[in-house]
């Protein structure tokens, strides 16, 4: 069955400080883009289209591998996510897949069974899938310096990328927004849930390892997590997987 993968790379990454956006800041000497496309490579999917800030089309094919076996291209995003993955999904043209993966490129140690759960779901029959973790912390609804509404935590979890769709499924949340102007969705699988309504969503096992890059203490974790991932075989899952590739000299 074949698969398509979206890897989404064209935030600013504010949160992160440094003189560049996120996906480009260096997690042991690479940019976490880069080794996030090796990740997604790793997890079993056939082509990967990465969604970029237009003013870095040009870095992002000098630096990103080919993975062996994987058709990568490159394309310019929106200045939200909900546009990067619409406009990542709209150039994955020609001989569609039937299953397609949304990742963030913030999440580089993700590991193949993350997304090996996700698909599982999707072939099983469910119309999306995302990777979930129980929520540790209690929650609350604030405004201001208000808290309005705590809600029960045994009914509330973190949700990861990678999330997988039924490509059509995918497609009509993303015309749906779009329709309405909507930009607000902080990940796909809530695109879904908006827009395609009795659309089966499946909470599959997500990764305390898989974390989001989002400030400088989560690049000192990353860090740590990745050191310790090294001497991991890739049957152990480390996040690299299969390291043979070939430099792309130029991106579409
Ligand atoms: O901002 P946040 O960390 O939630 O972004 C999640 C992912 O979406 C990141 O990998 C980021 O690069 C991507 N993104 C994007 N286009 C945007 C905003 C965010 O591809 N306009």
């Amino acid at each position: 069955m074949p698969t398509d993968a979206i890897v989404l790379a064209a935030g600013a990454g504010e949160r992160l400080g440094g003189a560049v956006p996120k996906a480009f800041a260096s997690l042991a000497d690479e940019p976490l883009v880069v080794r996030a496309v090796r990740a997604v490579a790793a997890g079993g999917v056939d082509r990967i289209v990465v969604v970029v800030s237009p003013d870095r089309l040009g870095e992002a094919a000098a630096i990103l591998e080919i993975p062996s076996g994987v058709a990568l291209s490159i394309v310019a995003g929106g200045p939200s996510r909900v546009d990067s993955a619409r406009l990542g999904l709209a150039s994955l043209r020609g001989d569609p897949a039937d299953v397609v993966i949304v990742h963030d490129a913030a999440r580089p140690l993700v590991r193949p069974a993350t997304f090996r759960a996700a698909i599982a779901a999707v072939l099983a029959g469910a119309d999306a899938a995302s990777p979930t973790l129980p929520m540790l912390d209690t929650i609350a609804f604030v405004t201001g310096d208000q808290i309005s509404a705590i809600p029960p935590r045994a009914g509330v979890a973190r949700v990861q990328t990678p999330q997988a769709f039924r490509r059509t499924v995918l497609a009509r949340a993303h015309e749906a927004a779009a329709a309405a102007g909507d930009v607000s969705a902080t990940d796909d699988c809530g695109l879904v849930l908006r827009y395609v309504p009795g659309a089966r969503i499946t909470a599959v096992a997500g990764d305390e390892r898989n974390l989001k890059i989002t400030t400088s203490l989560d690049m000192e974790l990353a860090t740590r997590l990745l050191a310790q991932f090294e001497g991991v075989g890739p049957e152990d899952e480390g996040p690299a997987g299969d390291r043979s590739s070939s430099r792309s000299s130029s991106g579409t």
